[in-house]
C-alpha cells in the first residue's frame, strides 16, 4: 500500500486544488521510500537503451554456466567453455561455494566480477570493470538468450513498462569473421562484400529469433490462461541490431551491412545501433568512416526504414585526449542521419553546441540518457550531466537504463536518480515516458503533438467522454493505422489508472 501522508499544509492545499498527482508528486520526492514505490508503479513508455546481454544479471548468468558445466578462470574469473583445466580454470561447480581465505564464498566475488557491483573498491576504473563483464559472461550467451529476454520483459512488466528495445548482436560476430577473407572495404558500393553470404546470415538471424521468443514466451506461460502467465507476457519487444564497431573496417561494414539487411527482412528489428567503447582506438580511428557508411546505407535500403539510433559523445576530457571531442554527436546526427543518440556527454565541447542543440531540438532527434552508466564508465554525475542542457535547449529526451544488469540498475532506479538529482515536476515525468514511446522506432504515426503539454494529433484531440477511455471515431482509425500510437494510448490509460490508484490511496489516509 502507497503510504501518502500528506503534511497538513500540503494536504490543504490539495485539498484546495481538488487534489492533482502533480502538487501531491512535490512532497513525495523528499520521501525516498515512497518515491521509490511511486516511481515502481508509474507507467513507463519503454527503456529505449537496453543491451540485452548487458540487461541480465551476473546471477543469472552463473545460473545458466552452472547447468551447462562451464570452466571459470580463478585468474580473469572469465567464464570457458570446457575441457577445464582443474589448476587454472576449473569446472565452476567445483569452486562456486568454496571460501576465500577470509570466509567469503567465490559466488560473491564472481558476482562482483560479472557486474559492476562495488565497483569503487576494485583496482580498476568502472569503465574497465564495467566493459571487462562482457567479456566474463561472453560464454554464457550462447543458447541462453530466450532465458535471458524472458527475465528482462519479466522485470520490465513489474515496473508497468509497456515497451522495449533490445540491442543484440546475432549473426555479427559470423559474418565479421566471414569479412574478413571475403570483403574488400575498397570495392565500390555492393561489391565490398558477397551481399549472398549476408542474406545467408539474415535467414539464420530470422530462425533464432524466433527460437529465442518461443523459449522466452514459454518460460513466462505466455498463451496460457491470464492466471498462469507471468508478468511480462504483455511486453512488447522489438530489437535494434547492435555493431560492434571496434573491429577492422570490413568487419564493421559487414555487420552494418546485416543491420539493414535485417531491418528490411524481420519486422521485429526496427533498428541499428554501433556500440563497444567509444573511446578505444579503433572506435576514435574510424568513427567519421561508421558515420558515412550510416548515412551511404540509409541511402542504399530506403525499404527498411531503418532507425538509427547511436551511442555518440560517450567521452570525456582525460579519458581521450581533446581533439576527439566535441564533434562525435554533431557527426552522427548530421552525417550518419542518427534519429536518436545515446549518452551524449560531450555536447559542451562542441565548438558550436547551441547549433548542433537547435538541430536536434528542431529534428526531434531525441538522447537517450542513461545517469547510472554515465556515473559508473565516465564519472559524470549530477550538475556536471548534460540532462538540463538538452531539456532547456528543447532536445528530446528518453530516461533508459543501457545495461541494468551489469550496473545493477532498473528502469525505475534511473527515473528515481533523476528525481532525485533534477528536482523535475510531474508533468516532466510524465512527458519523459511518452518521450519513450514518441521516440521508439516502431512503426506508425505518433500520437502527441507536444509530449509535454500532451497535445495530440488533431484526429485524437477531442474527448467523446471525459469519463470513458474509448477514442473518438476519427481516433480509433487513426489508432488502427498506427501501432506506435496504439501503444501510446494504451500508456495513456495506464496514467489514468495510475493516477486514480493514487489518488484513492490518498483519499484513504486522509480522510
Ligand atoms: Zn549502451
Amino acid at each position: 500500500m502507497l503510504s501518502l501522508i500528506l503534511s497538513p499544509a500540503l494536504a490543504k492545499s490539495a485539498d484546495n486544488l481538488n487534489f492533482s498527482v502533480s502538487v501531491l508528486f512535490e512532497e513525495i520526492k523528499a520521501k525516498p521510500v515512497e518515491l521509490r514505490h511511486f516511481l515502481q508503479n508509474f507507467p513507463k513508455g519503454g527503456d529505449l537503451h537496453s543491451h540485452l546481454s548487458g540487461a541480465v544479471y551476473a546471477e543469472s548468468y552463473l545460473a545458466i554456466a552452472l547447468e551447462r558445466d562451464l570452466c571459470v578462470s580463478l585468474e580473469s574469473k572469465i567464464l570457458l567453455k570446457p575441457p577445464c583445466d582443474p589448476v587454472k580454470s576449473p569446472l565452476l561447480r567445483s569452486v562456486l561455494d568454496n571460501k576465500d581465505e577470509f570466509g567469503f564464498e567465490n559466488f560473491n566475488h564472481l558476482v562482483n566480477a560479472l557486474s559492476t557491483r562495488y565497483y569503487r573498491l576494485q583496482s580498476v576504473s568502472g569503465r574497465d570493470q564495467f566493459f571487462s563483464t562482457f567479456q566474463r559472461f561472453f560464454q554464457a550467451l550462447d543458447g541462453s538468450r530466450g532465458d535471458m529476454l524472458a527475465e528482462v520483459v519479466a522485470r520490465a512488466g513489474r515496473q508497468k513498462i509497456l515497451y522495449l528495445e533490445l540491442m543484440q548482436s546475432l549473426g555479427m560476430f559470423e559474418v565479421a569473421q566471414k569479412a574478413r577473407s571475403h570483403g574488400d572495404i575498397d570495392a565500390p558500393f555492393g561489391s565490398r562484400i558477397d551481399h549472398s553470404m549476408i542474406d545467408a546470415e539474415v535467414v539464420k538471424v530470422v530462425k533464432r529469433l524466433d527460437k529465442i521468443e518461443a523459449r522466452s514466451d514459454a518460460l513466462l506461460g505466455c498463451g496460457s490462461s491470464s492466471a498462469e502467465q507471468r508478468q511480462g507476457c504483455s511486453v512488447e519487444v522489438r530489437y535494434l541490431a547492435q555493431v560492434i564497431r571496434e573491429l577492422s573496417p570490413i568487419e564493421v561494414y559487414a555487420q552494418a551491412l546485416l543491420a539493414f539487411k535485417l531491418i528490411e527482412s524481420d519486422d521485429r528489428v526496427v533498428g541499428l545501433n554501433f556500440v563497444a567503447p567509444e573511446d578505444s582506438p579503433v572506435a576514435l580511428r574510424d568513427y567519421k568512416l561508421h558515420m558515412k557508411w550510416i548515412a551511404e546505407l540509409n541511402k542504399n535500403f530506403p525499404a527498411a526504414e531503418a532507425g538509427v539510433s547511436l551511442h555518440a559523445g560517450e567521452l570525456t576530457l582525460g579519458l581521450v585526449p581533446p581533439r576527439h571531442l566535441g564533434w562525435h554527436i554533431r557527426e552522427a546526427v548530421m552525417v550518419a542521419g542518427a534519429d536518436r543518440i545515446g549518452h551524449g556527454i560531450d555536447i559542451s565541447h562542441d565548438e558550436q553546441m547551441y547549433e548542433t542543440l537547435t538541430y536536434m531540438a528542431k529534428n526531434k532527434i531525441a538522447v537517450e540518457i542513461n545517469l547510472t552508466s554515465n556515473e559508473v564508465i565516465l564519472g559524470v554525475q549530477g550538475e556536471d550531466h548534460p540532462f538540463t542542457t538538452y531539456k532547456a535547449n528543447g532536445v528530446p529526451l528518453t530516461i533508459s537504463t543501457d545495461d541494468e544488469g551489469v550496473s545493477r540498475t532498473d528502469l525505475t532506479n534511473e527515473y528515481y536518480r533523476l528525481v532525485k538529482t533534477y528536482d523535475i515536476d510531474y508533468a516532466t515525468l510524465v512527458s519523459l515516458s511518452r518521450n519513450s514511446l514518441q521516440y521508439s522506432f516502431l512503426p506508425g504515426a505518433s500520437l502527441f503533438e507536444d509530449t509535454y503539454t500532451g497535445r495530440k494529433t488533431e484526429e485524437c484531440r477531442q474527448i467523446a467522454d471525459s469519463k470513458s477511455s474509448k477514442p473518438i471515431d476519427s481516433c480509433a482509425e487513426f489508432l488502427s493505422g498506427s501501432y506506435k500510437a496504439s501503444l501510446q494510448w494504451e500508456l495513456e490509460q495506464n496514467f489514468s489508472s495510475f493516477e486514480a490508484y493514487i489518488k484513492s490511496q490518498f483519499d484513504m489516509l486522509n480522510p
